[in-house]
């Protein structure tokens, strides 16, 4: 297992300077979606882009050694990657969620459990009573997020893994809030890592992507074959912007979460602030955890803002510097209202069981100075202040 150290090296140099036709120091783009054969019966190291692509693999390979595991797939988008774990599964097996998974990743469950494939039980994982009586029904598998969107739970990874091993379950971390640079689940026992790749790792908004790493070489083969039988593996161009973001992962994340610790700071204890999510407040329910297990805590946070929502739509509409949109983890810092845009399609009832009020609101922070962060924020209160 490499140390952190080196992890910096792989991100920026993996690859690097490998290319034998001209010595090219950045590994060259190859969109042909066909190779040629040496002669008769005699392929190539490559055949069809479909199968198997220089740029993808070479992204691939990077994120492989990133997180620790024997082999990665790179496919089309996050919920690509998240449905080919689920395709590991044996038919009718059961799959334990958290009850506030990423939107798409519950209705794709809940959309895989209706065709008949698997079965799917949506547990509190930070409640040790329910996850036990979920245990008890011998699951297939345990798909884990933490932290949790958009109100930044954090589970213990090593202690669900144990016992998921114990009974018999393959773990999946949803690793796509942090990035390996900041938590690495096959070091706390995960079979499986996923990633939207779209956020953290590609880090400038503009590609779609997934990923997962396996941990055993037989697991990253059964998968390779599987992404090639269903077709979802991601472009040849994408993979090339992925990997090009990639190169700067850890010093964007560093910045960003110092930004992030600084506008906790600010928003814990504002008069028109209420609860702050972030892991790296020591008051966060999460905070030990999240110590232990993680390199950072990351530069998504959530709050809850005093007024309702006339308040919620004066300071949206009032704020500078953040932009109103989904998705996250770019160099830009977005903002987002998760009961009318991430999560609005749960229902009313299902956000109030996730605890996703209406006056919540989610920020991804970005690479911007803290001052004009901060003043942007300013600007959202005084919108506020105004209104009364
Ligand atoms: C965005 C996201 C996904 C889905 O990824 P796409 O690339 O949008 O398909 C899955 N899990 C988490 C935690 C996400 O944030």
């Amino acid at each position: 297992m490499p140390k952190p150290k080196d992890l910096h090296t792989i991100a920026a140099a993996n690859g690097i300077a490998t290319d034998s036709t001209f010595r090219a120091v950045t590994p060259p783009i190859y969109l042909s979606s066909t190779f040629a054969f040496n002669g008769y019966e005699k392929s190539g190291a490559y055949e069809y882009t479909r199968t198997a692509n220089p740029s993808r693999d070479m992204l691939g390979d990077t994120l492989a050694k990133l997180e620790g595991g024997a082999g990665a797939v790179v496919v089309c988008s996050g919920m690509a990657a998240v449905d080919v774990v689920l395709a590991q599964t044996r038919k009718g097996g059961l799959v334990v969620a958290p009850h506030d998974c990423y939107g798409g990743t519950y209705r794709l469950l809940e959309a895989r459990q209706r065709c008949g494939q698997i079965e799917v039980a949506f547990v509190d994982q930070g409640d040790a009573a329910a996850l036990s009586a979920a245990f008890a029904r011998s699951p297939a598998l345990v798909l884990i997020e933490t932290p949790s969107n958009p109100l930044m739970r954090v589970v213990d990874i090593k202690a669900i893994a144990a016992q998921a091993k114990r009974a018999g379950a393959r773990v999946a971390v949803d690793n796509t809030f942090l990035s390996p640079a900041l938590q690495r689940p096959i070091s706390l026992g995960a079979d499986f890592v996923i990633h939207s790749t779209t956020k953290y790792l590609n880090g400038h908004s503009d590609v779609v992507g997934g990923a997962v790493i396996a941990a055993d070489r037989a697991d990253a083969e059964a998968l390779a074959e599987w992404v090639n039988v269903v077709g979802v593996t991601g472009a040849p161009f994408d993979s090339y912007l992925t990997l090009r973001g990639l190169r700067t992962l850890f010093p964007r994340v560093e910045r960003q979460q110092t930004n992030a610790g600084a506008i906790a700071r600010f928003l814990d204890g504002h008069k028109l602030v209420g609860a702050v999510h972030y892991p790296g407040l020591p008051s966060h329910p999460g905070h030990g955890i999240a110590k232990t297990q993680q390199a950072g805590f990351g530069a998504m946070l959530s709050f809850e803002l005093v007024g309702g929502t006339e308040a919620v739509r004066a300071f949206v509409e009032a704020i500078e510097v953040f932009t109103l949109a989904e998705s996250l983890g770019g160099v830009e810092s977005l903002i987002a209202h998760p009961a009318t845009m991430t999560h609005a399609k749960m229902g009313v009832e299902a956000r109030r069981i996730a605890g996703i009020s209406d006056s919540l609101l989610r920020l991804s922070v970005g690479l911007e100075a803290e001052a004009d962060l901060l003043a942007g924020l300013e600007a959202g209160f005084a919108a506020i202040s105004n209104q009364r």
